[in-house]
């Protein structure tokens, strides 16, 4: 069976260089490792302000990865002083893959700002600011536990476990939901997962890539992705 052909978003970001200080495209390997371990071909797709319109072409599915916070204006919010990392072109750029792969299909897996980008798309807002969703240390060590929602797409990949333990990264977390989406997973308040009803979408908010080397539910959230990639 030939490999799937994922695309995997990136940070476009100013960093130093031999150069002087210019815009890179940025990944920790953890995404691209676990995928070329579960059977897929990775690509790492850099952001720009000219996206074509056949962005994924030959493409089986797509992540949407983590990083800094989406612009507030998109969700007609105020910025609260502790947003960091807003690029306007990563979110533009990842907007269009986005719509991309719904109109052609493709699964998505949306991982953190992914899922917090998924919502704002479809309308919904975030709470720019939580505490107690950023664990101190070893980002591969589950921080809270989830309760996950019997009958979803989450459940179905993570061998029906009522719940189980995830890691945590994020000071911000969905407010209002976007349309179509339904909460698969929480923690306490805290919406911790999503799915839709109308696209192969399965969105979380911690870091299934950190933890997938050594927990063999998260690698499963891997390996049920690319099998419903391979299955297209
Ligand atoms: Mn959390």
């Amino acid at each position: 069976m030939s490999r799937p052909t994922i695309v995997v978003s990136s940070v476009r970001e100013r960093l130093p260089t031999g150069f002087g200080d210019l815009d890179c495209t940025r990944l920790i390997s953890e995404y691209t490792d676990i995928l070329y371990c579960v059977g897929a071909q990775p690509v790492i797709l850099p952001v720009t302000d000219r996206p074509p319109s056949e962005l994924l072409a030959n493409t089986d599915a797509l992540v949407l990865t983590g990083g800094g916070d989406i612009n507030p204006a998109l969700y007609d919010q105020d910025e609260d002083p502790s947003v960091y990392g807003i690029r306007s072109d990563r979110d533009t750029f990842e907007a269009a893959l986005y719509h991309n792969a719904i109109a052609l299909g493709l699964p998505i897996f949306a991982i953190c700002r992914g899922m917090q980008l998924v919502n704002v798309l479809r309308g919904g807002t975030l709470v720019q600011h939580v505490e107690g969703h950023w664990q101190p240390a070893d980002p591969a060590k589950p921080f809270h536990r989830v309760e996950i929602e019997a009958g979803s797409l989450l459940s179905a990949a993570t061998g029906e476990a009522a719940e189980f333990a995830v890691n945590s990264y994020h000071h911000q977390s969905l407010g209002e939901l976007g349309h179509g989406l339904k909460v698969t997973a929480r923690c306490g308040e805290v919406v911790e997962a999503v799915e839709s009803r109308d696209a192969d979408l399965i969105a979380v908010q911690w870091h299934p890539e950190l933890m997938a080397s050594t927990d063999r539910l998260q690698r499963a959230l891997f390996e049920d992705f690319v099998q419903r990639a391979a299955n297209r």
